[in-house]
């Protein structure tokens, strides 16, 4: 029984970041994802699938923009 990790389909719906299988948790646009981050996305169409982690990470990302952006009001 052959295990072939690269054959991802899109109905599995994993998550979009390079190398990444897990399950994907959120959906979120491609274009959103792959500049406010430095993830690496593997996907063609508008929408990137993020897994729990991966969602996570984003949000520490674009928060940590927020951040900096309110306290330069301050
Ligand atoms: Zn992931």
């Amino acid at each position: 029984m052959k295990r072939r990790r690269k054959s991802k389909r899109k109905k599995e719906k994993t998550c979009d970041v390079k190398g990444c299988d897990e399950d994907k948790k959120k959906s979120l646009p491609s274009e959103k994802v792959s500049k406010k981050t430095e993830l690496t996305i593997e996907s063609s169409g508008r929408k990137t699938y993020l897994c729990k982690e991966h969602y996570k990470k984003y949000k520490k990302e674009t928060k940590e923009e927020r951040t900096t952006k309110r306290l330069a009001w301050d």
